[in-house]
């Protein structure tokens, strides 16, 4: 991983059998991606509009597999978590380029998981290889909807919106949330089984509660807290790992939106563009103050964005013509 600076950054292109050609570029060592718009694409398209964009990356992830994507952008954050390090891994992009898909996967065949189970996988492998550790695991799983904060692996049934709310909360340690519950997890199974838990529960609110699940951001974190069992050694290491699911970044049609879809709109896009200002922030040595309280995304990810921490960005995009407009100014690298 190199410096822990900065952010690292993935282009994951949906596979498709009309891929854009003339659209999408790749530099040679897949450091970078062009995209250029035709001007006609669609109509509406006035002349002075941008059409050009270069974005430098870590990597292009072209018809890649799930399992080369976990060994690109996630292994050594998993890895370096039980060395202390905390990270975040988010994907990114308009709904139906696969966020899910790349975070969560087609959980009913092995091959076609994502990062999150096979992040678990991992976690509890690493700590078969290290018997001299005391090492627990912890998961939660947060929602966060209209700048609501939602538990998704509560153990209270659902009583309607006048439960305390969930406050997130600092202290020395870091940043945690008032409310939400974590969940003590001794072997794989146990924290497949919270997994899918909340991606149940994520669907019956989403029908519930009428809300739309791609319009909410979801944080699955791993909290782990190793002791060595050796008396030589006195370490005590605690790190976190999120795993974050975006909401969609497409924007608002032109026109007709209103209501309940209006509301949403409004709040991703002030969520995502308060977390593009704290990537760009902390990518500049020279800021010192980030605006990580602003939204309750950047400040419940605080003490794993920045400072020591692994941050990987996943941008999902489509590789067809017909939404590349949309990509191509909402890619934020
Ligand atoms: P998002 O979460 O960004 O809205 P999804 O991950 O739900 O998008 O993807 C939309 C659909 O496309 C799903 O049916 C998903 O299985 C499929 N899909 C997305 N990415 C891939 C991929 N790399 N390979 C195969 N299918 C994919
Ligand atoms: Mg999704």
């Amino acid at each position: 991983m190199g410096t822990r600076k900065k952010v690292h950054a993935f282009v994951r292109v949906k596979p498709t059998d009309d891929f854009a050609h003339e659209m999408i570029r790749y530099g040679d060592d897949k450091r970078s991606i062009d995209i250029h718009l035709k001007k006609d694409i669609r109509r509406g398209v006035v002349n002075n509009q941008q059409t050009d964009w270069s974005f430098k990356l870590d990597g292009v992830l072209h018809d890649a597999s799930q399992d080369l994507v976990y060994e690109t952008v996630a292994k050594d954050v998993v890895s370096q978590a039980l060395d202390g390090y905390n990270g975040t891994i988010m994907c990114y992009g308009q709904t139906g380029a696969g966020k899910t898909y790349t975070m969560m996967g087609a959980t009913e065949n092995y091959k076609h998981r994502g990062i999150l189970p096979r992040a678990l996988q991992q976690v509890f492998r690493m700590i078969e290889e290290r018997p001299t550790h005391a090492i627990t695991v912890r998961v939660s799983y947060l929602e966060i909807y209209n700048e609501s904060l939602f538990d998704l692996l509560s153990t209270l049934p659902y009583v309607g919106p006048s439960v305390t709310p969930m406050t997130i909360v600092e202290n020395p340690q870091g940043v945690f949330i008032k409310g939400l519950s974590v969940h003590l997890t001794s072997q794989e199974e146990d924290a497949f089984s919270l997994l899918f838990e909340g991606e149940t529960n994520r669907i019956i609110a989403s029908h519930t509660m009428n809300k739309n699940s791609s319009r909410s951001h979801c944080i699955f974190t791993i909290y782990l807290e190793a002791h060595s069992r050796t008396l030589s050694e006195e370490k005590y290491i605690t790190s976190k790992i999120n795993l974050v699911d975006l909401a969609g970044s497409e924007r608002l049609g032109k026109s007709g939106s209103e209501g309940q879809v209006l509301k949403e709109a409004t709040y991703i896009n002030k969520s995502l563009s308060f977390l593009e200002q704290a990537i760009i922030a902390l990518g500049d040595q020279k800021r010192d103050h980030i605006p990580f309280r602003q939204c309750k995304l950047t400040h419940a990810l605080k003490d794993s964005l920045g400072g020591n921490c692994n941050m990987v960005l996943v941008t999902n995009i489509y590789g067809e013509a017909a939404q590349l407009e949309e990509t191509g100014s909402r890619l934020w690298l």
